[in-house]
């Protein structure tokens, strides 16, 4: 597949210009142009993944460092106290950019942002009976 469009791509080539944060050989992160609060970061491989199911896995250690490093740098930039990690995965997850990335959003207490409207099962049957579903789906 071509990626050569890829505005993820462009800016991990340097192509297009992003307020970069934080960069090592396989991670970049820069601001979000469109922040959900100021601080709001994305963290991406600079490799080409278009959703987060085709991510290689090797790449595990350098994101959970990155999450660690840019979050705790957001947070004390921004005097934030707490910090969503997301990530949105396909169209009907809200998925805007095929280059997969993880979002660092910066909280802090009142900021009045709702981000997980919470649901419930009718009964814990019907909880059990998803998760045995799901179990015999891992691949
Ligand atoms: P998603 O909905 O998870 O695909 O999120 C895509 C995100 O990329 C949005 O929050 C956009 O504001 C952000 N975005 C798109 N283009 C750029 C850009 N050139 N620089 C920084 N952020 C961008
Ligand atoms: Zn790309």
């Amino acid at each position: 597949m071509d990626h050569s469009e890829c505005i993820f791509c462009k800016i991990a080539r340097g192509e297009i210009p992003c307020a970069k944060i934080y960069e090592t050989q396989n991670i970049l992160s820069f601001l979000d142009i469109s922040p959900s609060a100021p601080g709001h970061a994305l963290i991406i491989p600079k490799a080409h993944f278009p959703t987060v199911l085709e991510v290689d896995p090797a790449l595990g250690p350098d994101l959970i460092t990155a999450f660690g490093k840019v979050g705790r740098a957001v947070m004390a930039a921004t005097g934030a106290t707490g910090m969503n990690v997301m990530l949105n995965c396909n169209e009907s997850a809200g998925q805007v950019v095929f280059h997969t990335h993880w979002h660092v959003i910066p909280r802090i207490e009142g900021d009045g942002l709702r981000l997980w409207p919470g649901g419930k099962y009718d009964s814990m049957q019907e909880m059990s009976a998803l998760a045995e579903k799901i179990r015999a789906l891992v691949a």
